[in-house]
C-alpha cells in the first residue's frame, strides 16, 4: 500500500489568554515537530495560525494545540477552517497586529516560576537576586499594561532598553523569554533604591542585605511590589508591630504575613492538600490558615484570631529579601486605614511618610493598583473574599451574550464588573468609596478595563442606595452620555451573583445575609429570603426589624447596637441586668438611645443579620467598639466551642404573606444563659446553631410552599466559616442543592457582578 500525501492549509483563530504566557513559541516548536510551515501573530483579537503540511499532522497539531499548551495561557475557543494553499517555505513568528474595536483577554500578574526562582538564587547566574526576573511563565502583566495588543512599548517596560543579552532571549522562538515583555536583567532592567523617609538614598553595597537589616532592627519598611507598595515588618516582632497598627491607626485588623517556603508556613499553620496547593499556586493568594498554638509568629498580627492571613512570596524581591531575614514578614497594603494602596514613589514618600521608616524603590512604574487577594478554603472548596493579584482581569464566563453594561458595585470592598459577549469582566478589589483617593482609583480603572476590552456601556446598573458613592458616579455617568440607569436591590445583586457563578438561571431560594443593604421599602435589609432569578425577586421573610439607636454610626459601637436590641425585646428591667453593656455606656447614653427608640430620631430600622452578630457578641462582653469591620461578629465566631449544640428556640411568624423571624425568644435565652454563668464560648456555639437552623427551616417553609429545593447563600455574614459550614451540613441534609460563592466574593465585592447580570435581563426603562 502507498500513503498518499495530501497537502492542506488551516487557517486557525485561538482566543483566551494566549499573550504573554509564551504560546507563541509553543506553536512554532509544535509546527516545526510535525513539518508544518505557515506563521503565527498576535492580534487584539486572538492568536492567529495559518499551518501547512500534511493532513495527518495537521490534525496532530490541532490537537495538541489545546492539550499541551503552556501552563499559563486559559484557551476559550479554537476554530480552524480550510483555505487555500500558499507554499510557505518555513514556519516564522509574525509582528502583532492591532485591529480596531477588537480585544483579547489580559492575563493576571503571575507569581515567580520555579525557572526563574533557581536562576536568581543560583550564584554565579546574571540574574543571580535580581529582583525582577521573570519570563513568559511568571511575572506581571496586568499592573504594567497600558493597551493591547500586549507588547512592551503599550507596557511600562518601554522605557528599558534590553541589553545584547537579554534582546536575544526576546528574539528567540525557542528561549523561555522569547517574547516576555517585562524581560530585564541587572544590566539593562529596572533597578532597586533604598531612602529613607525624606526620600534620602542610603547608600549600601547591597540593597537587599541593608534593607533586611533595617528589618531585622525593628524598622518599617514601604516596599514597592507589583501592585502598589506593601509596609512590611518582622512578623516575630511585637514592638514593631505594635508600631506599625500605631502609626497605620489600625489597633486590631489582622495582618497578612509572609513566609519563605511551603515548609515554613507547616511551622505555624495546619495545611490541608487543598489549602497547600492554593498557597503555592500561580495566583498566590493570602490564604486563611488554621493558626498553631506553639507559632512564634507575634499574637499581635491577628488579635483574638484563630486564622493568619499567610503568603508565599511572589516576586524575586520578596523571594530574596525573606531568604535574607530569615524570619517571616508582616506584609500589609501601604495605606491610611482605607485609603487605597499606595503606587508610585513620589506618592508613597507622600502618603506613608508618617507609617514608614524606610522605602524600598523601583523605577519600574505600576499602572494599576492591584491589591493582593484572600482566599479561604472551606468544606473542600476555595473561596476568594477579596479579588484582585492572580485573578483580575480574569473573566466570569457567561451562558448568553451580554449587552455592554457597567454596573458599579457597592460602597465597602467596592469591585465594578463590565459585560460583554460571554464575558463578565469582574474588576480588582478597588477599596472602600468613602474617601477622594479611591473614588479617583475607581474611576480610573474603569476608564483602563474599557479601553483595554474595547467597552463602550449601554446600560448603567447601581445600588439603590442614593448616598453610595458609586451610585452618585452611576447617575452622573448616564446622564452626561444619555445612558439608562437601572437601580438593583442590594441583596437581589448579591443572589445573583451566587447564581451566575453557580452557572444557574432558574429561581432559587435566595439567602442573603450581611450588614447593610438599602431596602425597596426605605428601611435597612440584611436578613434576607427571597424567590429570586436572573430577572426579579420576591422579598419572602427576613429577621425581624430591630431598631439601630444612632444610624450608621452605632455600627462602630456594637453595644449601642445591642441596648437598642435589648430594650426593644426585653424591655428596661433586662438592660439594667446587664453589667457588660452598661459599663460601656457613657452617662445620658442609655436614656438617649432609649429617646431614639422611642421617638424614631435618627433611628432606623434594620433586619440586618451582621447587626444581629453585632448585638450579642457586645451582650457577651466580647467587642462593644471595633477597629474594622465586621469585627464584634469574627470575634464572636471565634470564641465559639466546637462542640455539637442544641440552638435556641425561636419562632417564625406570617405577616402579610411574609415570613418574619422572631428574635425575642433568642436573645431571652441568651439573657437566660449568660445569668445562669454559661461561658461565652458555648453560648456563641449555640447562637451560630441557631442562626443556621433559621435558614433551615425558612427554606423548608419556602420549598414547601414554592417547590424549588436549591437554596443560594450570600452576604459577607456567610465569611463566618463556622455559620457555612454549618449551613451548609442542616440544608444538604434536608435535600436542598446549596450554591456558595467561590470565585466570587461572597461580601459587597461581588455585588457588581449581580448587578450587571440583572442589568442585562431588565427590560424596564430600555
Ligand atoms: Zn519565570
Ligand atoms: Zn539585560
Ligand atoms: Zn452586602
Amino acid at each position: 500500500m502507498v500513503k498518499t500525501e495530501t497537502v492542506e492549509l488551516i487557517r486557525i483563530s485561538v482566543r483566551g489568554i494566549v499573550q504573554g504566557v509564551g504560546f507563541r513559541p509553543f506553536v512554532y516548536q509544535l509546527a516545526s515537530s510535525h513539518n508544518l510551515t505557515g506563521w503565527v501573530c498576535n492580534t487584539s483579537e486572538d492568536v492567529k495560525i495559518e499551518v501547512e503540511g500534511e493532513r495527518e499532522e495537521l490534525e496532530q497539531f490541532l490537537a495538541h494545540l489545546k492539550v499541551k499548551a503552556p501552563p499559563l495561557a486559559q484557551i476559550e475557543n479554537i476554530s480552524a477552517t480550510l483555505a487555500p494553499l500558499v507554499g510557505y517555505k518555513q514556519f516564522e513568528i509574525r509582528r502583532s497586529q492591532a485591529l480596531e474595536g477588537k480585544y483579547q483577554l489580559v492575563s493576571p500578574d503571575i507569581a515567580t516560576c520555579d525557572a526563574c526562582r533557581h536562576e536568581f538564587l543560583t550564584p554565579g547566574d546574571r540574574r543571580y537576586r535580581y529582583p525582577f526576573t521573570n519570563c513568559t511563565n511568571c511575572g506581571p502583566r496586568f499592573t504594567i499594561i497600558e493597551d493591547i495588543p500586549y507588547d512592551r512599548p503599550k507596557t511600562t517596560m518601554r522605557h528599558f532598553q534590553m541589553c545584547p543579552q537579554c534582546q536575544k532571549e526576546y528574539d528567540d522562538p525557542l528561549d523561555r523569554r522569547f517574547h516576555a515583555q517585562p524581560n530585564a536583567c541587572p544590566q539593562c532592567g529596572p533597578s532597586l533604591e533604598l531612602v529613607d523617609k525624606l526620600g534620602t538614598p542610603i547608600q549600601s553595597l547591597d540593597v537587599l542585605t541593608s534593607a533586611s537589616q533595617l528589618l531585622e532592627q525593628g524598622k518599617i519598611l514601604a516596599i514597592k511590589g507589583l501592585g502598589g507598595f506593601l509596609l512590611a515588618c518582622d512578623a516575630t516582632n511585637e514592638a514593631a508591630i505594635g508600631l506599625l497598627r500605631q502609626r497605620k491607626r489600625r489597633p486590631y485588623k489582622p495582618l497578612a504575613i509572609m513566609v519563605a517556603t511551603l515548609e515554613e508556613v507547616y511551622r505555624h499553620c495546619y495545611l490541608s492538600p487543598e489549602e497547600e496547593k492554593l498557597l503555592a499556586s500561580p495566583q498566590c493568594p493570602i490564604v486563611l490558615l488554621r493558626w498553631k498554638a506553639d507559632s512564634f509568629i507575634s499574637a499581635v498580627v491577628a488579635p483574638n484570631l484563630k486564622y493568619l492571613g499567610v503568603m508565599l512570596p511572589y516576586t524575586p524581591l520578596h523571594h530574596v529579601l525573606l531568604r535574607e531575614t530569615g524570619f517571616p514578614l508582616v506584609m500589609t497594603s501601604g495605606n491610611l486605614s482605607e485609603e487605597p494602596i499606595c503606587r508610585d514613589n513620589d506618592e508613597a514618600l507622600r502618603r506613608l511618610r508618617d507609617i514608614a521608616d524606610y522605602f524600598l524603590l523601583h523605577n519600574r512604574d505600576i499602572y494599576s493598583r492591584y491589591d493582593d487577594s484572600v482566599a479561604m478554603v472551606e468544606l473542600g472548596k476555595v473561596q476568594i473574599t477579596r479579588r484582585a493579584r492572580g485573578y483580575a482581569p480574569y473573566p466570569i464566563h457567561l451562558p448568553f451574550a451580554a449587552k455592554q453594561v457597567l454596573a458599579c458595585g457597592a460602597e465597602l470592598k467596592n469591585s465594578f464588573c463590565i459585560t460583554r459577549d460571554e464575558y463578565a469582566f469582574l474588576s480588582q478589589h478597588i477599596g472602600d468609596l468613602e474617601n477622594l483617593e479611591t473614588l479617583e482609583h475607581f474611576e480610573n480603572t474603569i476608564d483602563l478595563y474599557q479601553k483595554l476590552f474595547r467597552i463602550k456601556p449601554e446600560i448603567i446598573a447601581y445600588d439603590l442606595h442614593p448616598d453610595y458613592l458609586s451610585t452618585k458616579y452611576a447617575l452622573k455617568t448616564a446622564e452626561e452620555q444619555g445612558l439608562p440607569a437601572v437601580g438593583i436591590q442590594h441583596h437581589h445583586a448579591h443572589i445573583v451573583s451566587c447564581m451566575v457563578e453557580n452557572g444557574v438561571q432558574q429561581p432559587v431560594i435566595g439567602v442573603a445575609f450581611d450588614g447593610t443593604g438599602y431596602g425597596t421599602d426605605g428601611h435597612i435589609w440584611g436578613g434576607e429570603f427571597m424567590v429570586a432569578d436572573w430577572r426579579s425577586f420576591e422579598r419572602k421573610g427576613h429577621l425581624e426589624y430591630m431598631p439601630l439607636p444612632g444610624g450608621a454610626a452605632a455600627i462602630q459601637k456594637p453595644y449601642r447596637i445591642a441596648i437598642g436590641y435589648l430594650l426593644r425585646l426585653c424591655g428596661e428591667e433586662a438592660l439594667r441586668q446587664n453589667i457588660n453593656l452598661i459599663s460601656q455606656a457613657d452617662d445620658g447614653e442609655i436614656s438617649l438611645i432609649e429617646r431614639q427608640i422611642k421617638q424614631g430620631i435618627n433611628c432606623p430600622l434594620t433586619s440586618s443579620c451582621g447587626r444581629l452578630f453585632d448585638a450579642i457578641s457586645a451582650l457577651l462582653g466580647i467587642r462593644g467598639k471595633i477597629d474594622y469591620e465586621g469585627q464584634a461578629a469574627v470575634e464572636l465566631e471565634m470564641i465559639a466551642c466546637e462542640d455539637e449544640v442544641a440552638g435556641y428556640p425561636f419562632t417564625i411568624e406570617d405577616e402579610q404573606g411574609i415570613k418574619i423571624i422572631s428574635l425575642k425568644e433568642l436573645v431571652g435565652a441568651i439573657l437566660f444563659d449568660l445569668r445562669r454563668g454559661q461561658s461565652a464560648a458555648k453560648i456563641s456555639a449555640k447562637f451560630h446553631a441557631t442562626i443556621a437552623q433559621m435558614v433551615t427551616k425558612m427554606c423548608q417553609r419556602l420549598s414547601g410552599e414554592i417547590g424549588i429545593t436549591t437554596v443560594a447563600l450570600s452576604g459577607g455574614v456567610f465569611q463566618n466559616r463556622l455559620l457555612l459550614r454549618k449551613t451548609v451540613g442542616h440544608l444538604e441534609a434536608r435535600g436542598f442543592t446549596v450554591l456558595t460563592h467561590r470565585q466570587v466574593p461572597s461580601g459587597d465585592g461581588g455585588i457588581s457582578l449581580g448587578q450587571a447580570i440583572i442589568a442585562n435581563f431588565a427590560d424596564k426603562n430600555l
